[in-house]
């Protein structure tokens, strides 16, 4: 089993769509970032890498690079998963909690939670969505990802050789 943890932020601006999870959400600001700003996918990017000990999402997609300006945030995803795959393992379950004044997430967590195990290629019941609003804490202006996911060891395939078939159980001893 592996344990991952990915936490990102980005600020709000105007006159960009709002897009976390991989879902287009109703609001009048969007999240800046030099890709589409989609701060959920990234923190789940990060989570997926750190699981495998793999370079982290600026390492491999970096900000400086132009050909990731407004890039859909899903393409990090999938090379994530793709690494994850490569080295033999596949999702248990995925938890992360969103911390952001507006909009309330509520109302979308159901659309966010299938869009993200679409992605991922997992049912939704092995997806946690939470929001909490950032009391306290003066990031009105930010939306804030937190990300852990479970990994487990892909089993070896079954072959079905001969010599593969069931042996019967040794004969008694006397
Ligand atoms: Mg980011």
């Amino acid at each position: 089993m592996r344990i991952g943890y990915g936490w990102d932020s980005h600020e709000f601006k105007s006159g960009i769509p709002l897009k976390i999870g991989g879902v287009i959400l109703p609001h009048n600001k969007g999240l800046g970032g030099h890709s589409d700003g989609d701060v959920l996918l990234h923190a789940i990017t990060d989570a997926l890498l750190g699981a495998i000990a793999a370079p982290d999402i600026g390492s491999l997609f970096s900000p400086s690079e132009p050909k990731w300006k407004g890039a859909d945030s899903m393409i990090f995803l999938q090379e994530a998963l793709k690494r994850v795959g490569n080295v033999g393992y596949s999702l248990v379950n995925l938890d992360c909690t969103l911390i952001l004044a507006r909009p309330k997430i509520g109302p979308h967590a159901a659309a966010i939670r299938a869009r993200i195990a679409e992605l991922l290629k997992v049912s939704t019941d092995v997806i946690g969505i939470k929001a909490k609003t950032p009391e306290g804490m003066g990031t009105e202006n930010a939306a804030i990802a937190h990300v852990v996911v479970l990994l487990e060891k892909n089993k070896p395939k079954q072959s079905r050789s001969k010599s593969d078939k069931p042996t019967t159980v040794a004969a008694k001893r006397s």
